[in-house]
């Protein structure tokens, strides 16, 4: 499996790191390594000094598909859970400012930390969905999927173009403001709406 990540997608956050808002979607890859799974601890890494948590909603693709329309996009994914996007935030603007690739800054071990994953029936509005984040349970991050600038369906559609898509396959939709660095000893809880569905403790 892949996971695929949109970069840049609520209007708040582009505006708070003075980024331009992209006229088409901004798509990067994390490798299956990045993945943590079951409230695992997530280990400083010591290459960076400047770890950033982005929370982000998570769709799985059911089946596979390329040059999906965006209409029929919607039957692609049935889960939706949520996820963090750690980014090493110096690396990756050292990156920016020789417009060079974000992969390391992004993809390194256990920068996914994602939850478990619920049946997209179970929300009665897949794109009006409230999702935050407390760290040491102040809250520190939150949105609503209504915000996006480039929706499920679009990102589905945009993406399958280049990129087959696979059952299995995540996709991480972006993060709204707020975001920050962590440090170690953080406890950081991911919930949508009022269920808490992930923690990842900073050691
Ligand atoms: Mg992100």
């Amino acid at each position: 499996m892949k996971i695929l990540a949109i970069g840049r997608n609520y209007v708040e956050h582009i505006k708070e790191l003075n980024n331009e808002t992209p006229k088409e979607p901004v798509i990067f890859t994390k490798p299956d390594t990045a993945i943590l799974r079951n409230n695992e601890p997530f280990y400083y890494p010591e290459f960076s000094k400047d770890i950033h948590y982005e929370v982000e909603i998570v769709l799985k693709i059911s089946k596979s598909g390329k040059y999906i329309a965006e209409k029929f996009a919607h039957k692609y994914f049935n889960e939706i859970g949520i996820g963090i996007d750690f980014t090493a935030r110096d690396l990756q603007q050292k990156a920016k400012e020789k417009g060079l690739p974000w992969t390391l800054a992004k993809g390194f071990n256990h920068s996914a930390p994602i939850s478990q994953f619920i049946p997209k029936s179970h929300f009665e509005d897949p794109a009006n969905i409230n999702f935050s984040l407390k760290i040491d349970k102040k809250i520190r991050q939150s949105g609503n999927t209504g915000h996006m600038i480039y929706g499920y369906n679009y990102i589905i559609a945009y993406i399958s173009k280049y990129i087959t898509l696979k059952k299995g396959d995540l996709i991480f939709t972006g993060t709204p403001k707020g975001v920050g660095p962590v440090e170690r000893g953080n406890k950081l809880e991911a919930f949508i709406e009022a269920k808490k569905m992930l923690e990842v403790e900073i050691k």
